[in-house]
């Protein structure tokens, strides 16, 4: 979603670092694919297994001099599709390493997903039935734009961990919000941030779920919102997003963030308290009319994050009705 406060771009990227944007068919545009072409020689992020993707990330390698053999490392900042999705497809072709956040690994391996439990959670957003049904179809197409390493490939980071990369040594921070286990890399005055600080838009607060919780999903922005201060207190001189342009300024782009969810929260606030309780898909056409197909999806997860924060500060109820209905406390 727009965050109308852009921060000061970085002009030049720090010595070998080298970066290819590589094509998505998802409304965010093309992904940011990091390359450190320093020993260990590390990918951040390979974009999709889609051919158009591969014929651009094979001459990005060719143009650096670096053969798909000779990477050691991938990192995948979480697993979504357009960021881990050519894995496979070089986990074939080298013996690298991939790494990636611990809660990231059922994503990036297709499992431990609850079919029931999913239907579920999605039913009491009030979905209307004809866009449930589609919601496989979406995922399967999604499933055929991506190649997993193995198991036996995977690493798992936890936060707190530092790895080296590129010539340099890392910090991993593993923060929920965007995903659960997120990954950002900082060295230095350097913060490879993925999708969890974005220049140009406000990373999604996606839906995901939690069998244990009492909501039965993760309250995804709430988490996100804690995770924050850490980011403006590293205060890094360049940060290296996961779509958009480099970028400085990590404190004004916080504070804006913060600014917007209020702003959001605040609206939605005032739908409720105007029109009486409403189901998230009801809400979400209001706020979001333009969204289609499976980007229905953004919407929701968008206007489920707000619906948290106001929860969170007593100022909504939640009925236990199929659909949940949202109303002003
Ligand atoms: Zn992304």
């Amino acid at each position: 979603m727009p965050n109308e406060a852009l921060t000061e771009l970085a002009r030049e990227l720090p010595d070998c670092v080298e970066l290819v944007e590589l094509p998505t068919p998802f409304p965010v545009g093309p992904v940011n694919c990091w390359l450190l072409a320093e020993r260990p020689i590390t990918v951040i992020d390979p974009g999709m297994y889609i051919p158009e993707s591969i014929r651009i990330f094979e001459d990005f390698l060719d143009r650096a001099g670096v053969a798909v053999a000779e990477i050691d490392q991938v990192v995948l900042t979480h697993g979504h599709p357009d960021h881990f999705g050519l894995s496979g497809w070089i986990a074939e072709r080298s013996a690298a390493t991939f790494f990636c956040g611990r809660g990231e690994e059922g994503k990036i391996l297709d499992r431990g997903w609850n079919e029931d439990h999913a239907r579920t959670v999605v039913s009491d957003l009030g979905i209307p039935e004809e866009i449930l049904l589609a919601i496989p179809v979406g995922l399967e197409m999604i499933r055929a734009m991506v190649r997993r390493p193995g198991q036996d490939r995977l690493e798992l980071l936890n936060d707190g961990d530092s790895r080296e990369a590129g010539g340099r040594s890392f910090d991993v921070h593993v923060t929920p919000g965007h995903a659960q286990g997120h990954v950002s890399l900082s060295s230095g005055d350097l913060l490879l941030s993925g999708d969890h600080l974005l220049p140009l838009i406000t990373p999604n607060p996606a839906i995901e779920l939690d069998e244990d919780s009492e909501l039965g999903r993760r309250r995804s922005l709430v988490e996100y919102l804690t995770t924050l201060d850490r980011f403006a207190a590293l205060a890094p001189e360049t940060v290296l997003p996961g779509h958009g342009p480099a970028f400085r300024d990590v404190p004004r782009l916080v504070r804006s963030m913060r600014d917007h969810h209020r702003r959001r929260a605040d609206h939605i606030h005032g739908i409720v308290s105007r029109h009486g309780p409403a189901s998230v898909y009801q809400l979400s056409r209001v706020m979001f009319p333009d969204l289609d197909g499976m980007n229905v999806m953004l919407g929701l997860s968008e206007v489920v994050g707000h619906l948290d924060l106001l929860l969170e500060e007593g100022a909504v109820v939640c009925s236990k009705d199929h659909p949940n209905l949202w109303a002003a406390a």
